[in-house]
């Protein structure tokens, strides 16, 4: 391997420079997590971060496993993107008062987050392959299932606190029954105001 510098001059150092990226980034979400799962007040949000948190130690330790592969002393490089969309998560939570917009907006933040790891992921995954370091692959397919996973949990929350009511209700395609509860909900109000009074005619 050897010595790497900021010039990227092949698809190893690219590849070198991806790994250090990511292992920078990687650790930047274990230190931002901690702060979310504070600020978290759902019961599953908070659980999924406490979970994340624990999944991405052990991320950390599958890309010590690769740099030891490559017989590179683990090290990080500087992801600019990561300390954006943490900052910007930051930014929001700082901004934000009420518990539920606050759960909601975590879930967005959380999801910045996986997004990036997964891009980053897929990329290692197919530079890796093609300079034939097949043996590191495993441990990035591993880390990218536990991101997609995340993903795809975010997503679930994020769609049941959208419209939780639609859950328990309808399950036909949300336009429908979006369209279908809003419109009677104006026209059932004054309506119901009126049956009592004649349901207390009759009974009089
Ligand atoms: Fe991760
Ligand atoms: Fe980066
Ligand atoms: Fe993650």
């Amino acid at each position: 391997m050897g010595f790497f510098t900021k010039d990227i001059k092949s698809l190893n150092d690219l590849f070198m420079h991806g790994l250090q990226d990511l292992y920078y980034a990687e650790n930047q979400i274990m230190k931002a997590l901690p702060g979310m799962i504070e600020k978290a007040t759902d019961a599953q949000l908070r659980a999924g971060f406490e979970k994340h948190l624990a999944e991405s130690e052990g991320q950390v330790h599958r890309l010590r496993q690769v740099f030891e592969l490559l017989e590179a002393e683990p090290k990080g490089d500087k992801c600019p993107a990561i300390d954006g969309i943490l900052r910007e998560g930051r930014d929001l939570m700082s901004e934000i008062d009420d518990e539920d917009v606050m759960n909601v907006g975590l879930v967005a933040a959380a999801q910045a987050v996986e997004h990036y790891e997964i891009t980053r992921y897929g990329a290692l995954i197919a530079w890796a392959t093609e300079l034939g370091r097949t043996d590191v692959v495993p441990m990035f397919k591993a880390n990218l299932a536990e991101e997609k996973a995340t993903d795809q949990k975010l997503t679930q929350m994020a769609e049941r606190r959208v419209n939780p009511k639609a859950e328990k209700a309808d399950k036909p395609s949300k336009p429908k029954s979006s369209a279908r509860r809003k419109a009677p909900k104006a026209a059932t109000r004054p309506v119901k105001a009126k049956r009592p009074a004649k349901k207390a005619r009759r009974r009089a």
